[in-house]
């Protein structure tokens, strides 16, 4: 073979597709010749190295689904990951609180679910407990789980990327796929420091999964729509008032946790994210925008019927981003004596979120498998936590449709 010929080659260097490149290389396909191709100069920066760092047990997701299979199955290996390459992690543990009777109805329900789907140690708790958990909080009932952690992602990735180095795996970086073509019986990946030849390919490009894919002539039923998510960071004379991650009853329609606090593990405590549609796929800023990628949004039937559905929630997330005291408010739902002066501007990420043509968002991890690849269309959170077991059944699908050659 040539060196630049590959049986398989991953396409993009986030969490997920490192965990793949690392099942595929040390476990599944040892004598493969194996690649990770990334756009960027530097590894897991994009959603994986902006996000908020939780380790997240599993109550929110229905039973059955990926996310509640993977995320569970997920935290085991995680940590057992954690534990054998000396990453540091902690586990904090979470309350959510409902904050009056009208969410209590829903937090039982989360209750129920968590356990469904064995998340272990979750417990119903009265005011008293909460206050010894979280004094500062409001609220009259809460959720506990004792096992959900913190941790650093991006720390995790690329542990993920030396195993699959030393295991024999390559790694380009600064090399976007621009063009999928088929010659002579396999793949050419056009990149932007040369070709790529491959057998079979494993899209896991994130925020360009759905482009990624379509290079292909596949995934064409989805687009993935970019949400901003926008953090605060407390001042650190005010960290005493959050002993470790304290979330709201969320809102069932979406996918999304509503705005909460985070200690994160490098000490700092967070507020947020939001979710607000962004412009630009890797837009982190409100200001960037990119016309072309706003254009591909604003075409698809899809972004429409789900505006339809949920404009008022999305035009609701707009006026928060832009109102701090909006964002404020919401927070001192969950702590009263939080005030606007505690509250910096921190950083941001933006979520790989994909919707269908009918307008669905999707709620479930999204991964399908074609006859020569593999693509990964929907792996938002818990997507970092659940990022082993996801590698593992990337691996699985992938040894049913490419076989042994
Ligand atoms: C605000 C926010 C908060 C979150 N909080 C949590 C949390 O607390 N816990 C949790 O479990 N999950 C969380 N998540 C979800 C989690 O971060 C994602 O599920 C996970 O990082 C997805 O990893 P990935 O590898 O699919 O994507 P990414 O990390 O985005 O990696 C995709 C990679 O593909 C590369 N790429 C794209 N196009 C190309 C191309 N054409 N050629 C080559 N390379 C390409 C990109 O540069 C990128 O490096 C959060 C996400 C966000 C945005």
């Amino acid at each position: 073979m040539d060196s630049r010929e590959y049986d398989v080659v991953v396409i993009g260097g986030g969490i997920i597709g490192l965990s793949t490149a690392m099942h595929l290389k040390e476990d599944k396909y040892p004598n493969w010749r194996v690649a990770v191709v990334e756009k960027d100069e530097e590894l897991a920066t994009h959603q994986t190295g902006h996000n908020s760092g939780v380790i997240h047990s599993g109550i929110y997701y229905r039973p059955d689904s990926q996310k509640a299979r993977f995320c569970v199955a997920g935290v085991k290996s995680l940590l057992r990951f954690c534990d054998e390459n000396e990453i540091e992690y902690e586990r904090c543990g979470k309350v959510i609180i409902a904050i009056d009777e009208s969410e209590l109805g829903r937090l039982e329900s989360l209750h129920e679910r968590g356990t469904a789907n064995g998340v272990e140690g979750l417990e119903m708790i009265g005011p008293e407990r909460l206050k010894e958990i979280e004094p500062h909080v409001a609220g009259i009932r809460a959720l506990w789980a004792p096992g959900t952690g913190i941790i650093d992602y991006r720390k995790v990735a690329l542990t993920y990327a030396n195993r699959f180095q030393q295991a024999g795996g390559d790694v380009f970086t600064g090399a976007a796929v621009r063009r999928i073509v088929r010659s002579q019986g396999s793949l050419v990946l056009e990149t932007e420091t040369g070709d790529l030849r491959a057998k079979h390919v494993i899209n896991c490009a994130g925020l360009y999964a759905d482009r990624v894919a379509q290079m292909m002539g596949e995934g064409r039923d989805v687009r993935i729509i970019p949400f901003r998510g926008e953090y605060y960071t407390l001042r650190p004379e005010r960290h005493h008032l959050v002993s470790g991650l304290i979330y709201p009853v969320p809102d069932p329609r979406f996918p999304f946790l509503g705005v909460h606090y985070t200690r994160n593990i490098h000490g700092q405590v967070e507020a947020g994210p939001n979710a607000v549609l962004a412009l630009k796929r890797e837009g982190y800023r409100k200001q960037d925008i990119n016309p072309a990628e706003a254009m591909g949004t604003f075409t698809f039937p899809g972004f429409w019927k789900m505006s339809m559905k949920h404009w008022k929630t999305g035009l609701g997330e707009i006026y928060r981003s832009y109102n701090k005291r909006v964002f404020v408010r919401d927070l001192q739902r969950l702590i009263p004596e939080v005030q606007a002066e505690d509250l910096a501007p921190g950083g941001s990420g933006v979520r790989a979120q994909a919707v269908s043509r009918d307008g669905a968002i999707l709620d479930d991890f999204h991964i399908l498998r074609g006859r020569e690849a593999v693509h990964v269309l929907n792996a938002p959170s818990p997507g970092a936590t659940s990022s082993l077991a996801i590698g593992e059944h990337i691996v699985e699908l992938a040894a049913e449709a490419f076989g042994d050659a």
